[in-house]
């Protein structure tokens, strides 16, 4: 067999691989599922539903990925109906994105705003770091609607939309991008969620 020929199957199979949904049976092994068995810590855990994206979490309790993909896709469907998607860009940042869940709030060290654009100083509840890297406070509540997820995902689909920000200071008028509607935006997903206790 001729070495181009080889390289091509050996792409393919990977791909397919890949692609192959999830069967029950080997749901302790495939990656949406968390190892217990690792205890504390950390793991990449595949979100489902999702092309490339991936969360990153220290325990098997919360949140399970099923969730995390199951908000991420309601985050979609409503921002698609509010602010829509021109060349799908929010899209590709949803289907190529890390989440880190993190123990405690992250001290803040500088360039973080109050939803009015006002200075903050203090702990966060959630980062975005790029569009595609965010990074949430697990908080004690065991819920994503108690989570900055959906807040973290309206800056990470702004930066996609946008190109060069995420707009951190929210309302406040040196950067723009986020209006009181992506404010009510947040509210109304979060209470969608927390209506189906996730
Ligand atoms: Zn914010």
């Amino acid at each position: 067999m001729k070495p181009s020929i080889l390289a091509v199957a050996l792409f393919c199979v990977v791909l397919f691989n890949g692609d192959r949904p999830v069967s029950g049976a080997a749901a302790s092994t495939d990656a949406t599922s968390c190892n217990s068995r690792k205890k504390n810590s950390p793991q990449l855990v595949k979100i489902p539903r999702l092309k490339n994206t991936w969360q990153i979490q220290r325990k098997c309790k919360f949140p399970s990925a099923k969730h995390v993909g199951f908000a991420i896709d309601v985050f979609y469907k409503k921002w698609l109906r509010q602010f829509g998607d021109k060349d799908k860009k929010v899209l590709s940042t949803l289907n190529n994105m890390m989440i880190e869940w993190g123990e405690k709030p992250k001290a803040i060290t500088g360039g973080a705003f109050d939803v009015n654009g006002d200075p903050i100083s203090g702990t966060a509840r959630g980062l975005t770091l790029m569009p595609g890297y965010i990074w949430i406070w697990e908080n004690r509540y065991q819920r994503i609607a108690a989570t900055a997820l959906i807040h973290e995902l309206v800056h990470a689909a702004l930066w996609s939309q946008q190109g060069y920000h995420g707009d951190p200071d929210h309302e406040g008028d040196e950067f723009k991008g986020w209006t009181a509607k992506h404010t009510k935006f947040i509210r109304e997903v979060n209470t969608l969620l927390a209506n189906t206790d996730i």
